[in-house]
């Protein structure tokens, strides 16, 4: 074997031509397709199709969707259920220097958890224009007073999630319609 043998790219689906270097595009789109089947799982288990991740040095630390149904739990947000797995894990309630990825804008409640767990960044999908509050309805982000350690990033696959949220609700109002009828 050559001394010279390539580095395996930790992502080659993803890499185009035979460059290795992994812009923070790249990445993002990875960790968000990681959310995205998330958001399927929920799918499945006729939640509202919402995933997410939560990164730390390039790995994923914890994974969480949406199952405030399964679990009667108004608080079980994809980012809830996934931060505490993520705080759990590590043994920390604060969770410096990680990256949050959900394929739908954070609402308020799960700002808030953001917010305290000093999150490095969160990435999101798509916007939320009911709850969202990345900019939304609000933008608490934006607050210096509130939010001293979080970036924000929004858009990153938006269309594939948009479109799985959309093709969930036009289900479920296609079975409503069903169960209405004679
Ligand atoms: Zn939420």
């Amino acid at each position: 074997m050559p001394d010279s043998a390539p580095v395996p790219a930790p992502f080659p689906d993803l890499v185009s031509g035979d460059s290795a270097s992994l812009d923070a595009a790249v990445l993002d789109a990875h960790f968000m397709r990681l959310a995205l089947a998330q958001a399927g799982q929920a799918y499945a288990e006729g939640e509202v199709p919402v995933g997410a991740v939560v990164v730390k040095d390039g790995e994923v630390v914890a994974v969480g969707y949406n199952q405030p149904i399964g679990r009667h739990d108004p608080t079980a947000h994809a980012e809830i259920v996934a931060l505490r797995a993520a705080a759990e894990k590590l043994g920390n309630y604060r969770l410096p220097g990680c990256a949050l990825y959900v394929t739908l804008e954070p609402c308020a409640m799960c700002s808030g958890a953001m917010m305290h767990a000093r999150l490095a960044r969160v990435v999101y999908a798509a916007s939320d224009l009911k709850t969202g509050v990345c900019g939304s309805v609000l933008d608490l982000f934006a607050h210096d007073v509130l939010n001293h350690h979080t970036d924000v990033l929004g858009g990153v696959l938006a269309d594939e999630a948009s479109a799985m949220l959309k093709g969930f609700f036009a289900e479920r109002r296609a079975a409503a319609r069903r169960n209405v009828a004679p």
